[in-house]
């Protein structure tokens, strides 16, 4: 069986080709990166126009790299949800032109259970096991008892961490600083925090007295920004050219994120055993997502999993980020299972918004 993955659901073009043991045949990735890094954000527009020259570039690079002829292939697997409509229009719509085109199945993919699922590929991690998604829209903290079969405990109220991060980088205008140019916001934070003095910027940990599984970076995001004003005053220099402690200032940033992150992972994990959610001989905690990249809140949940029993599972960076290997494996794994499949012609719509499984957050909501 081979499965073609194609990934537009934000300002990557990915497409891959997959045979059923999850070996990558052929890949191909393009990134939008620099163009966005350079007009300081993703305008949704550009990402689209970006999307629809690529696109058939991509996924015939993948193809012609993988050896492989659209007669050859099993199915297509494509992001449709969630995203930004514009860039998942185009992905979707050259998908429906080429599984009616090759008449073959088409298999629509949520791009977070893509995100939870790519660990099981790389090694076997039998289900359940409980996932944190961390990246540039999302923060979820989910059980995931098969392939499309997800209980949601916990989601962003406000902004996502690698969305803060980029926020928090262009606030500091970290692409002018040296070896940061070409670097994510995430990026240039983690490597200017490597020699920054967290203890210098004290910032407040979200949502201390609401005791349950969901995020907020828009408040920290808040408090950051403060700090970086009042240092700009005391310095008395314009906005976006503080040198002297923007080190600490990364250093505390990406701190807070992480004690963030691993509070509310923690009080996850006490639920999850509490209700029998996890295997009792070998629980897993899966962390991906592209803000999974991240070396210090590896390490910080490293020391959670530790303290609780659970096995860290996270897939290297470059699986992490979006890519359309990722895509071509939630499609095989749901042409295994036969779940989700659809013919040529049937009507697909992409949805920017949308939720990952059943929703049990409120369960949390008077319990500590
Ligand atoms: P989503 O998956 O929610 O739709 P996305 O697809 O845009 O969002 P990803 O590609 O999964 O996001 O991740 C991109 C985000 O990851 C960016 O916000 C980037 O700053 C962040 N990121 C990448 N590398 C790192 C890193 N080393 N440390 C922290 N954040 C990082
Ligand atoms: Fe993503």
């Amino acid at each position: 069986r081979l499965v073609l993955g194609i990934e537009t659901s934000c300002d990557d073009t990915g497409v891959a080709v997959l045979d059923e043991t999850g070996a990558i045949l052929g890949e191909s990735l393009y990134s939008q990166k620099e163009v966005h890094l350079r007009t300081g954000g993703i305008i949704p527009t550009v990402a689209q126009q970006l999307h629809r020259e690529s696109i058939e570039v991509v996924v015939n690079e993948a193809l012609v790299r993988s050896g492989v002829a659209p007669s050859q292939l099993s199915a297509v697997a494509t992001t449709v949800k969630p995203g930004l409509a514009l860039s998942l229009g185009i992905g979707l719509e050259f998908s429906k032109k080429f599984v009616r085109e090759h008449n073959k199945p088409f298999i629509p993919i949520h791009h977070m259970e893509a995100h939870a699922l790519t660990i099981r590929m790389l090694q076997s991690v039998p289900f359940p096991f409980l996932v944190l998604l961390v990246s540039g829209g999302h923060s979820i903290l989910a059980v995931a008892r098969g392939v499309d079969d997800f209980l949601l405990l916990g989601y962003t109220l406000d902004e996502a961490p690698g969305d803060a991060l980029d926020k928090v980088a262009r606030r500091l205008s970290l692409t002018k600083h040296p070896n940061c140019s070409t670097l994510s916001g995430g990026q240039a934070i983690e490597l200017l925090a490597r020699s920054g003095d967290r203890r210098k910027f004290p910032f407040r940990t979200p949502m201390g007295r609401i005791y349950d599984c969901c995020f907020s970076f828009a408040g920290l995001r808040s408090q950051i920004t403060n700090s970086i004003m009042k240092k700009e005053a005391e310095e008395g220099i314009e906005q976006g050219m503080l040198l002297s402690c923007v080190n600490d200032i990364a250093a505390a940033t990406q701190h807070t994120v992480a004690v963030h992150l691993a509070k509310r992972t923690h009080r996850a994990i006490l639920f999850c055993k509490d209700n029998g959610l996890l295997s009792s001989e070998d629980p897993i905690l899966v962390l991906s997502g592209g803000v999974a990249s991240n070396q210090y809140i590896r390490n910080t949940l490293t020391v959670l999993t530790e303290k609780t029993g659970l096995r860290l599972l996270c897939p290297p960076p470059r699986f992490c980020t979006d890519n359309g290997v990722m895509i071509a494996w939630n499609g095989v794994e749901r042409l295994r299972e036969g779940k989700g499949i659809l013919s040529p012609n049937e009507d697909v719509c992409y949805e920017p918004k949308a939720p990952l499984g059943v929703d049990i957050s409120a369960k949390f909501t008077s319990c500590d």
